[in-house]
Parts: structure tokens; sequence; C-alpha cells
């Protein structure tokens, strides 16, 4: 299992194109950043800004395409270590200790590269702020290394992650790589449609109401993508439901499951420790659901309650006795 460390700062930011101040769903590099072309479809991401952990996913898909990029260097030695001052005149000094030549205007050369641009929104675990800057180094492959593209060693980053204060769970890491692996797409229309104009659709169907908790601000309810977890991703008309934040991330996270039987909520045994939590367990939804939405509701079920099993005839084409389904 291969897993990387990948920096978001200004020049990713740049070079990226824009995350629309969310780094959850892609992240680009090019063929002159060490390691560009050994980061594959089914390896995990996690991402950091310089400061500290952002969150994790698995990669979906990866394109590639050509472009170029400006490149600059020292004017006197012709190597890339140089560094802009915030202060100092002249602007840029060299760090190639037999040179340390200092200048206005470095030299720039424009050069082709491929461009690469991965897509995980599925699996995307948010964790920001998880783990500081010092620790991710340390638990690198490398730790001195300063690439944006960084072995991470796995094992001991789940660990970190999984146990001690704010310890999170990253079973659906494993999840979404078999249902990559299975060779299913996790393809949304989140991108083909746009995340407004879903969480527009999602308000017309249910209103201001938490499909988990009941009526709520709007401001705090943000759309769940369904059908992220599904095998195929054609039946995504009623693939949504408008979830708290923070039984979205517990929905994503596999912590609150829908029982697609009940249409009830089943509440994983780590959440239930938490009587907030807890008081929801066996809950029924608060909104009316179709017959398409349940068809997701089995996806989740059965992607984060492997041990649970699917009685068959009780499939999502049987609509529950205490659910009422939308015209
Ligand atoms: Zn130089």
């Amino acid at each position: 299992m291969t897993a990387w460390l990948m920096y978001l700062g200004e020049e990713a930011k740049r070079v990226g194109g824009g995350y629309d101040d969310n780094p959850s769903t892609h992240y680009s590099w090019d063929s002159r950043v060490p390691n560009a072309a050994h980061v594959q479809v089914g390896d995990t991401i996690v991402l950091w800004d310089g400061d500290a952990l952002l969150g994790l996913s698995v990669i979906e898909d990866i394109t590639t395409g050509t472009g170029t990029k400006d490149l600059s260097s020292c004017p006197t030695c012709g190597k890339a270590d140089i560094a802009a001052r915030k202060t100092m005149t002249p602007k840029y000094r060299c760090w190639t200790a037999s040179c340390k030549a200092e200048f206005d205007v470095p030299a720039v050369e424009t050069v082709p590269v491929v461009t690469y641009r991965s897509r995980y929104e599925a699996g995307w675990v948010d964790l920001r702020g998880h783990v500081p800057a010092k620790e991710l180094r340390a638990l690198c492959e490398e730790p001195k290394s300063q690439n944006a593209l960084r072995r991470l060693r796995w094992d001991d980053f789940r660990t970190r992650v999984e146990t001690g204060k704010n310890a999170t769970p990253l079973d659906i890491v494993d999840n979404t790589r078999k249902v990559i692996a299975g060779g299913h797409s996790t393809r949304t229309v989140r991108a083909r449609n746009g995340q407004a104009a879903f969480r527009a659709t999602l308000f017309e169907d249910f209103g201001e109401v938490c499909a988990f908790l009941g009526p709520m601000p709007a401001a705090v309810l943000e759309a769940a993508h369904l059908y992220s977890y599904a095998a195929n991703g054609k039946h995504h008309a009623y693939g949504g439901l408008l979830l708290r934040r923070d039984v979205h991330r517990l929905f994503d996270l596999g912590q609150i499951a829908i029982d697609p039987h009940t249409l009830t909520l089943d509440v994983a045994p780590d959440t239930r420790g938490y009587p907030d939590y807890d008081k929801l367990h066996g809950q029924p939804l608060t909104v009316p659901v179709t017959n398409a939405h349940r068809k997701w509701i089995v996806e989740h079920w059965a992607m984060h309650r492997a041990d649970a099993i699917l009685i068959p005839g009780q499939s999502a084409n049987t609509p529950a006795s205490n659910a009422t389904t939308l015209a």
C-alpha cells in the first residue's frame, strides 16, 4: 500500500488552478516534481499545508496532459536553489554554497512538462490540524525530504491518526480502495453538475432539514453524496441527502450508517460512546426517501457494515414499512 504526503502550498494552489478553498477533490502536479510518475490510482493521498495535516483520501483516477512551466534559476551558476527574500535587496539569493550570488532578476527558462491531475473526492476524510508538520515529516520514509510528493510510512501514520486525541477511524480508506480495485467507478456527478446546483436541488427536495436530525439552519447543512459509494454512477438523480456538518462527517466515515431494511440510523459502537450520537441510534430518517436513494443507502451499508448480511428479498427494491416514499 503506497501513501503519499502531498504539499498544498501557494505554489501547488497556483499549479492546480485553484481549489475553491477546498482541497478535498483533486490535486495536480507536473513531471518536474520528483516521484511525479510514481503516483498510481489506488494510492492513498495525504494532504498538508506546511503547518499541519489537511486530510486524506484514495486516488480514483489520474489524468495526464502536457503543458509548460517557467523554471527560475540562479543567473550565475544556473542552479534552481534560489529563494526570494521578503525585505532585503537584491531580492533573490542563491543557496548553492559555492555560489551565494545575490540578484534582482532570476534566469527563467520555459520547459515542456507532463501534467498530472488526481481526483479523490469519494473517500475524502477531513483531518484539518490533526497532525502537526513536524510529526508528518517524521512519518515520511525520508524525513529530511523537501519534495512536494513524499512517500509516507502508512502503517505508522494510520496508527497516529486512529489513536490518541482526536482519534479518527480510517476504515473508509480500505473500503474506497476495495471499490476502486474492483474496477467500480466512483465517478460522481459533482464535477459535472457543480456542487452549488446539487445542493440547491437537495434544498428543493427536502427543505432546510437534516435527514438525521430534523430542521436546521441552511448554514450548517451540507450536501452528502450517497452515490460516491456506489458501484456505478448511473442513478444519481436522488443520490444525496442534506446532513449537518458533524453527522455528514460521521456518515462519510461509516460511523453512522442507514440500515437499508428499516431506514433507521445505525451508529457504530465507537461513536455511541458520545451521548449526542448515541441518541440517534435506531432513529428513523427525518425525511422521505425514494427507492433511488435506497439503492445508494444499500451500497453505503454494504461498504461500512461488511459484517451485516443483506437479507434476500429485503433489498433496496422493497420499500420499508416505516418509510414514506416521494412521488
Ligand atoms: Zn548560484
